[in-house]
């Protein structure tokens, strides 16, 4: 070690061990150093008992996981780069050539757009059920069907499901169920205790969305219970590389803290915005499964039971019929604080309009005619945002 080069490289120096901050330590690394050849044959990177790659962990995933298990109430975790990707990485990893998966009709687009494309290319069918009726679900399994997706409320259309009778139905014949829980965030309700001794078997959640709480992440996680299905799941997980970056890692960590606190504000100003439409005779239907008569009401009071009745900060419109595609755009680009933009659980308030013929194989009856408008409430001060809703409503809807 003569050269300047090598000696910086390979200093010498060491840390003291020991350091203790409010903040989890970040690790980095592609390369993992073992200290001799035996450690190094013998590691296995499916359990935390050591580190093998980055790609299979650090320091700071490991506690990343941990602490979402805990929070969702499960024993195993698996992070990946997105939302999407821990859906695509469950899909992937228990359907094969001859199988089928069950999706619901209201599910997040890009879950059924994995079933119509690539499962569809490798011979795994589907069908979309109306998560809103167990018998069309019971109807539809077969003896092909391997993998039921659960979603509640449904993303945009909000509708709550009978999450615990669905869930029974599953169990009855032997089916793995999936949950997209980003919704409930591990703060609404419990997945794997929905009550009467039901839980779903795995649990994905978009960090992306309150875990991260600044729209500027993509992760995602799944969740399970089980040893077998986890193991299963981390095949191709690793087999696929879905690896996270540590400064995403650090940012998730950051923010953890604060997600319970961040949930109930965004539910609070929610809920306000979503009771105040109910009075705007523009608005044909208000759907927040907290408000008596949105469609599923019953089934969100009877899950969502953490906390006194919690939902995520989420809300959606049906402007009357009487307006056309060119006033509803009108009434979305009149807006200034809601944002138009994807996504949810960051402090900006967001609005996207939907055309629900493109999305849904079958338009609901609870569902009134007219377009559907999707808020996402952020952390402004509410008086504010429902003083934007007026000024819109006036601009681009009210007639005088
Ligand atoms: C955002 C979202 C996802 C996907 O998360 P990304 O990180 O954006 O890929 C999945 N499910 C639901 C319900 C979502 O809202």
């Amino acid at each position: 070690m003569s050269e300047k080069i090598t000696r910086l490289i390979h200093h010498p120096y060491e840390a003291p061990t020991g350091f203790q901050s409010p903040q989890v330590g970040i690790f980095k690394a592609s390369t993992v150093i073992f200290p001799n050849v035996a450690a190094l044959r013998s590691r296995d990177w499916r359990f935390k008992s050591g580190y093998t790659y980055g790609l299979h962990g650090t320091p700071s995933t490991f506690v990343l996981e941990e602490r979402l298990a805990a929070l969702e109430g499960g024993a195993q975790c698996l992070l990946t780069p997105s939302g999407l990707s821990s859906i695509a990485c469950v899909s992937l990893s228990l359907l094969r050539h001859g199988d089928e998966v069950l999706i619901p009709d209201n599910a997040y687009g890009p879950n059924k757009a994995l079933a119509l494309g690539e499962l569809s290319h490798w011979g795994i069918s589907h069908q979309f059920y109306d998560p809103m009726n167990p018998a069309d679900l019971v109807g539809r399994i077969s003896a092909r069907t391997r993998l039921v997706w659960l979603e509640a409320p449904g993303s945009v259309t909000m509708e709550f499901p009978d999450l615990i009778e669905l869930v029974r139905c599953c169990r009855e014949k032997g089916i793995t169920t999936a949950l997209d829980n980003t919704w409930g965030a591990g703060l609404a309700f419990q997945p794997f205790e929905l009550g009467h001794g039901l839980g779903v078997d795995i649990s994905i959640q978009a960090l992306t969305k309150y875990p991260s709480g600044g729209g500027d992440v993509l992760m995602g996680s799944v969740i399970t219970r089980d040893e077998k299905l986890h193991l299963l799941l981390k095949q191709t997980h690793m087999r696929l590389g879905l690896g996270v970056g540590a400064n995403d890692v650090e940012a998730i960590l950051r923010a953890l803290p604060s997600i319970e606190l961040r949930y109930l504000a965004h539910d609070q100003s929610a809920r306000q915005l979503a009771r105040w439409c109910e009075q705007r005779d523009e608005i044909a239907q208000v759907l927040h499964p907290a408000l008596p008569g949105s469609p599923g009401h019953k089934h969100w009071k009877a899950v969502c039971t953490v906390g006194g009745g919690r939902a995520a900060g989420l809300f959606s419109i049906i402007l009357k019929d009487r307006y056309n595609q060119a006033q509803v755009d009108r009434f979305c680009d009149s807006l200034s604080l809601f944002k138009l933009g994807y996504s949810w659980g960051g402090p900006i308030s967001l609005v996207v309009p939907y055309d629900l013929a493109a999305m849904r194989s079958v338009r609901p009856k609870h569902l009134t005619a007219g377009t559907v408008v999707r808020f996402s409430v952020g952390l402004e001060h509410v008086a504010d945002l429902e003083q934007d809703l007026a000024q819109a409503l006036d601009r681009a809807l009210t007639s005088s």
